[in-house]
């Protein structure tokens, strides 16, 4: 018990972040705007935008949240809408859709990605519209850096003409028919808070489609200032930039994202290699070629009737035990206490998840010898 606890994700540093935060020192950017802003959304549009994904714009945002915030608030989103959103995620996916006054719409997961499901998806917007309120978006997120059913989502999303936005705060990284997650709606998020594939300490991104997007975004996030000489607003703004100081932990993280992509990729072959031992323990993987996954998280799911009584929470306090943490996957958002009241539409798939499913240590910077107190750890809780 006295050893070192084993992490679920921990910051992993390149070697760089430091260089570009000592440049704002000397050259005084200490402030929410700045040559790493600039710099730091310059390398993401380059990362994001490739092939033919087409034209994009990221702004540099305080934090993902925030990012989901405004993206609600460039599509309209106002006090009484209603906004659809895939239940089992962070509750940060669903919490600015109450920020607004609007109501959240939760969407149970299909089981081969955990995602929204597009039929669920289908039968909740149609209940809606029926009801006298036609959503006013969908919240879609790639959990654990799985894509969604982008294709299937999109096309159910395009009939009734109802806007996406992509929560990509866990996929940076991930891809989905060759092209990367955060590109395929009108606007998409990412985050850079303490434990994601990256880290600015905290923070966020907005990607929109066009650099007009992008203004009126940074325009808000900067306090709706008008031209003016004087401080003149028409619009309620936010104080939403990111600093200068993140935006240079983030310039030396980008330079290393490939890697961190890889190593996340590495634990999860290291965990389909441990289970591969062990009957009743299915490690969530991608359903087909079209899905990359940045394997953010390793997910693994447990059937204790084939485990030998062995559940998820077992599993789980015996790790905690030997000082590894591991942790239940997202409760699902309908589950929620504080949204109890909320519509829900689906089989109970994200119910069954959560009460089964368990996250691992899944950091790019796990060491040899950390990974084999895991393994015997493991194999301990399994073997007795
Ligand atoms: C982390 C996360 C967010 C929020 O990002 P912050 O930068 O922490 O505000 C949103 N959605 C999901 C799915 C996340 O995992």
């Amino acid at each position: 018990m006295n050893k070192d606890k084993i992490w679920l994700s921990s910051p992993h540093m390149g070697g760089n972040e430091q260089k570009f935060v000592n440049e704002a020192f000397k050259q005084n950017w200490v402030a929410p705007l700045g040559p790493n802003v600039n710099g730091f959304e310059e390398d993401i549009k380059k990362y994001l935008f490739t092939n033919s994904s087409g034209e994009g714009a990221v702004a540099a945002l305080s934090s993902g949240t925030a990012a989901l915030h405004l993206a609600l608030i460039m599509l309209g989103v106002k006090a009484g809408d209603e906004v659809v959103c895939q239940s089992m995620t962070f509750a940060a996916s669903a919490n600015p859709i109450a920020y607004l006054g609007a109501s959240p719409v939760f969407i149970d997961s299909e089981e081969k990605t955990l995602n929204l499901c597009p039929k669920a998806l289908r039968v909740a917007i149609e209940d809606r519209i029926s009801k006298g309120k036609k959503p006013k978006a969908i919240i879609a997120v790639h959990l654990y850096g799985m894509p969604y059913q982008v294709d299937e989502v999109h096309k159910v999303a395009r009939k009734y003409e109802i806007p996406v936005v992509e929560d990509a705060a866990e996929a940076l990284g991930s891809t989905y028919k060759g092209e990367k997650c955060g590109t395929f709606a009108e606007y998409a998020i990412l985050s850079f808070n303490g434990n994601k594939i990256i880290t600015t300490s905290g923070g966020g991104a907005l990607v929109t489609r066009s650099q007009i997007a992008k203004d009126k975004a940074v325009f808000l996030a900067t306090q709706a200032r008008d031209a003016a000489p004087h401080y003149q607003h028409s619009e309620i703004g936010y104080n939403y930039r990111l600093s200068n100081i993140s935006a240079g932990i983030g310039r030396g993280q980008m330079e290393v994202i490939d890697d961190r992509v890889e190593a996340r990729r590495q634990m999860h072959d290291f965990y389909v290699n441990l289970f591969s031992e062990i009957e009743g323990v299915k490690v969530f993987s991608a359903p087909n070629d079209d899905y990359f996954c940045n394997h953010w998280l390793s997910v693994v799911s447990l059937d204790k009737n084939r485990t030998g009584g062995i559940s998820r929470e077992k599993l789980r306090l015996h790790l905690e035990k030997l000082n590894i943490e591991s942790r239940p996957l997202w409760k699902p958002m309908h589950m929620q206490p504080v949204f109890k009241n909320a519509p829900f539409y689906g089989e109970g798939v994200a119910g069954q998840l959560f009460e089964n499913g368990l996250c691992l240590p899944s950091g790019s910077n796990l060491t040899q010898e950390e990974k084999a107190r895991i393994k015997t750890g493991v194999l301990s809780c399994f073997r007795k």
